[in-house]
């Protein structure tokens, strides 16, 4: 099967937007918008489904995809850390209504209720929601809880360690996720997003967090940022400041996806990172939404760019699915329980193979 492991609910309803301008306006009390969102119609969440991610499964060819509420959308930096809690329950709840109409099709990831300034550990309480009773199989994490102004300790820092031991106890990954800026020198999906993915990479490398947490995961988004592109660069980087290779240092804790735009650059990313590393995503329907005239497909459409590579039939299972359920180890016992074992012939049959 194929698993999307990166895609927001980008088409959501536009009251949820109304609600929260009132909340941020300060309309109404913060907790306000959980009732708010609670009492949008399952046919307007089903019609903006149907209409949206799902109807692009379905002409793609993909299977499932981990759903998160709008990245750009968490704006941790808009009010205090109470507003943020009520918006992101309100977020996280229409992803589990959405994953409840949909059980086959999508599973959810949720957003986390940060606040420049405020503790990680603040977060604990919505992830153990999210995770125990919801059934959520890991969370987005923003390293710029400031949008863009990065005012918090680097993700390295014990700051962040309580909220790394309830994901190591949990067995959930964290996808490291930034928001939108509001910095004007950082475009958000164009420069805030990749400085993010890029940023967090260089933290890992010049720590000793995965020595602390063996178990935590990471997977860094859009392609993983500059990284692969200049991973020759951190290669000497570790070299020079006396750390482990990379493979060991940090190849056993993050993951990249495959959320880059064209088939050269998905070649490079198969090229330079292992394929146990990297996990099919496409972030549809998100940062770029257009056309490519060169292909005539849409800018977002990765299982293209991966097929036209032509990855050995062991590569593309990995990048399909297996590492998705390695990587969520919930996903795995998830699709068990739907009777979705692994199948390795799926993707092995319909695999092409380099050159073709
Ligand atoms: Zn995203």
């Amino acid at each position: 099967m194929i698993i999307d492991i990166h895609g927001h609910f980008t088409t959501v309803p536009q009251a949820l937007h109304d609600f929260r301008k009132s909340q941020l306006d300060g309309d109404f009390a913060p907790d306000t918008i959980v009732g708010q969102a609670a009492s949008i119609p399952d046919e307007d969440l089903r019609s903006a489904i149907e209409n949206g991610q799902r109807k692009l499964q379905m002409e793609r060819g993909t299977d499932l995809t981990i759903f998160s509420p709008i990245a750009g959308a968490m704006a941790h930096h808009l009010g205090d850390a109470t507003i943020s809690r009520f918006w992101t329950e309100a977020c996280n709840n229409l992803i589990h209504r959405v994953v409840r109409m949909f059980p086959r099709h999508f599973a959810g990831v949720c957003q986390l209720p940060q606040s420049p300034g405020v503790a990680p550990e603040n977060c604990i309480a919505e992830l153990r929601r999210c995770v125990e009773e919801l059934g959520f199989l890991g969370c987005n994490l923003n390293p710029d809880p400031a949008g863009g102004y990065w005012t918090d300790p680097p993700m390295t820092d014990r700051w962040w360690y309580p909220l790394y031991e309830v994901l190591c106890e949990l067995d959930v990954p964290a996808m490291i996720h930034v928001s939108s800026s509001c910095n004007p020198h950082f475009h958000h999906t164009g420069a805030h997003y990749l400085n993010g993915d890029t940023s967090v990479f260089m933290q890992c490398l010049t720590s000793d967090l995965f020595r602390d947490f063996p178990d935590l995961r990471f997977v860094i988004p859009h392609g993983g940022g500059a990284v692969p592109y200049h991973w020759g660069r951190y290669r000497g980087l570790a070299q020079d400041l006396d750390r482990p290779i990379l493979e060991e240092h940090l190849l056993n804790n993050i993951y990249f996806d495959t959320c880059v735009y064209h088939t050269p650059g998905i070649e490079l990313l198969t090229r330079v990172i292992p394929a146990k590393n990297v996990l099919f995503a496409s972030e549809m329907i998100g940062a770029v939404r257009g056309i490519d005239p060169r292909t005539g497909r849409y800018y977002d459409d990765t299982r293209y760019y991966l097929d036209e590579i032509g990855l050995a039939p062991d590569e593309r299972q990995m990048i399909f699915e297996d590492n998705a359920r390695r990587v969520y180890p919930r996903l795995d016992s998830l699709l068990r329980s739907q009777g979705r074992g692994h199948d390795r012939r799926t993707c092995v049959a319909t695999g092409l193979t380099r050159g073709s």
